[in-house]
């Protein structure tokens, strides 16, 4: 539609409004989409770089709008998070991740762990820690096959609660990664006054490696950090064999990333595990 005579502002303004129009119809799609059955969830394989082994899964929410198709996570998870419908939606995942684990663990897998990512509206919901027991116990699972996602974004929003919760969800096995390591206000205080297990290498960096020697040395050092201090190192966006080399040069832990595997929709998870990580 063609509304305006080349007025820049006018034309900037109508495409606010259409933006926020955009929006609006988002939200009201979101309401109703759990309920219609939209949702479903990808999991995508990490692999242990030393041994090849299957080393888990990333859990990564999928949207099938009616109409647009599939719609990207980052376009609708900040929606859910500013209308707080995530947090209902993030149990509606945990609980899926759980119903997943079991029927892995039936068909006879049993080293795995399930990352999910957790928004910080939920990580500070009254909510999260009863549920993750109630759950726990409806599965009859322990909490070690599970690890929470958390960003830098979330961990310096709410520090003084992030020091109790934290403890009691670890008490329960489960264990905790940081996202996108990197990309946020990085403080590497978080890695000492945190329970931390993991840290994610964000993919940008991944993307520059091997043109950019910067790119490369912050890869190269925040594995070494990480390893002096005990923890898991996991790379993502890994794409190419030349990536994966190199991080394995540097003894990076975990790779993830289309190399590897896309992420996989969870009813083709079962016969995608048979044929690429026999057990
Ligand atoms: P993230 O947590 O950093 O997830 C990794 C993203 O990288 C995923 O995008 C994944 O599909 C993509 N990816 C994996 N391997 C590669 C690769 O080799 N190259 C490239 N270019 N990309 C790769 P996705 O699924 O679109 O998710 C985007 C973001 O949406 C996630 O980023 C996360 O912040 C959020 N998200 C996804 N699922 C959930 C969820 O269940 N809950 C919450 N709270 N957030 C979620
Ligand atoms: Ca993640
Ligand atoms: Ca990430
Ligand atoms: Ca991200």
């Amino acid at each position: 539609v063609k509304l305006n005579g080349g007025n820049g502002a006018q034309a900037y303004n109508l495409d606010m409004y259409q933006r926020v129009q955009q929006r609006v119809l988002l939200e009201q799609d979101l309401k109703q989409a759990l309920q219609l059955n939209q949702f479903s969830i990808s999991f995508q394989p990490q692999m242990t770089i030393a041994t090849g082994a299957l080393y888990g899964f990333e859990a990564l929410i999928r949207w099938r709008h009616p109409v647009r198709g599939m719609v990207p996570p980052d376009e609708f998870i900040p929606v859910l998070e500013q209308s707080r419908q995530i947090v209902p939606l993030g149990y509606w995942i945990i609980e899926q991740c759980m119903q997943q684990c079991l029927s892995l663990l039936h068909s006879g897998w049993h080293h795995f762990r399930i990352a999910i990512n957790l928004s910080a509206e939920q990580f500070v919901d009254p909510d999260l820690i009863p549920t993750l027991k109630r759950l726990l116990d409806k599965y009859e699972l322990q909490g070690s096959y599970f690890e929470l996602e958390l960003t830098e974004r979330t961990l310096v929003q709410s520090i003084e609660t992030m020091l109790t919760i934290m403890p009691q969800i670890k008490a329960m096995g489960i264990h905790f990664a940081i996202d996108d390591f990197g990309t946020g206000y990085s403080s590497l205080s978080y890695l000492k006054k945190m329970p931390m297990d993991c840290i994610k290498i964000d993919k940008s960096f991944l993307s520059g490696m091997l043109e950019n020697a910067a790119d490369f040395q912050i890869i190269a050092s925040t594995i070494a950090m990480v390893q002096k201090l005990q923890l898991q190192v996991v790379a993502e966006g890994v794409e190419t064999r030349e990536q994966l080399e190199l991080l394995r040069q540097q003894g990076c832990d975990i790779a993830q990333g289309y190399l590897i595997a896309r992420p996989v929709p969870q009813a083709e998870l079962a016969g995608f595990l048979e044929e690429h990580f026999p057990k």
